[in-house]
């Protein structure tokens, strides 16, 4: 089969063979979509090696131990745990200190024609959910995933930083909380994304301005400057959401988090099952967020496609 690689520092698209684990299930896989960490991965973080990809949609072809599945439309929790340690065992598998991540750490992706992820994570789509709407349920899950970390009132004061893809999601699924979310980011045109949807946009030179406006403030910008904007936004006593998983050094000012008692709260994964209820009820617009759509014999050049300016989400269609 064919699968986008990362291996020995070089991206190409291989012909390798089959997933064949017998203890998971077996995914043809439908479409993809490139995020953010593929494109740091293409860059060397993490150290992974082999198929990359985590967000997908697909057709689960064999499922041992879940006959019921086979056949359905499924998406995918990328993260495998042990299933025997103290986190697995409280149904906390994103943590267990011997997970593998689908096309992250230590298990091959979905930028390919078959994918294996145990049948414990695998998740029917209903169908009111379009295939290109479901590749972005890892995101949406993530992003929506904050408000079971934090509780977000009807008038708590959000600001999201960053206008790329995840802030556009944080901003949609916090504004289902609150009537008070202000999305932050440097370009019009993908600000304008979400004027609709109830959120205020502000271009990033005009924040200052809103100085210790905020009780809440999720940094998803992906850069260091993010971090103390963060902080200046934030009330006394405010909290900070952190989704951005930036690898440089930040020299960011800790003294104004004791200062001022902020809560820091760290944000990676979220649970698919809330989300898809989302996309079922259109409470989310998650088309807007795709800017192009390749096939997978073109995976690096959409991987390149992705890593432009101005480019949101680019999906790949593997079958055809
Ligand atoms: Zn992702
Ligand atoms: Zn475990």
């Amino acid at each position: 089969m064919k699968a986008l690689r990362f291996e020995n520092k070089e991206l190409k698209l291989a012909e390798i063979s089959k997933p064949n684990k017998e203890t998971e299930a077996l995914v043809r896989v439908l479409k993809s979509g490139i995020c953010n960490t593929d494109l740091e991965i293409v860059k060397g973080y993490a150290n992974f090696s082999g198929t990359i990809g985590h967000e997908f949609v697909g057709v689960v072809e064999e499922a041992e131990d879940a006959p019921d599945l086979i056949g359905k439309r499924v998406v995918g929790e990328i993260n495998a745990g042990c299933g025997r340690c103290e986190r697995c065992l409280k149904n906390d598998s994103r943590h267990c200190p011997e997970r593998t991540v689908l096309g992250i750490v230590g298990r091959d992706g979905a930028h390919a024609e078959f994918l294996n992820l145990p049948s414990r994570n695998l998740l029917e789509v209903p169908t009111k959910i379009s295939d290109e709407q479901a590749v972005f349920i890892e995101p949406l899950a993530a992003a929506f995933g904050i408000t079971e970390q934090v509780e977000i009132f009807p008038e708590t004061r959000v600001a999201v930083i960053g206008d790329g893809k995840l802030g556009n999601l944080c901003a949609q699924s916090l504004a289902l909380k609150s009537r008070n979310v202000s999305l932050i980011g440097k370009y019009k045109e993908k600000l304008s994304l979400v004027e609709e949807r109830n959120i205020e946009t502000v271009l990033l030179e005009n924040a200052k301005k809103l100085s210790r406006d905020f009780d809440v403030v999720v940094e998803a910008s992906g850069s260091e400057s993010g971090f103390n904007l963060a902080l200046d936004l934030l009330k006394p006593r405010g909290k900070l959401i952190l989704k951005s998983t930036f690898h440089g050094e930040t020299k960011w000012q800790a003294w104004r988090v004791v200062v001022d008692e902020i809560t820091i709260v760290g944000s990676r994964c979220g649970r698919f099952a809330p989300a898809l209820e989302l996309l079922k009820n259109k409470k989310i617009d998650v088309e807007s967020l795709i800017s192009e759509e390749l096939s997978l014999s073109e995976g690096v050049k959409a991987i390149k496609r992705a890593e432009q300016k101005g480019v949101m989400k680019v999906l790949l269609s593997i079958t055809n």
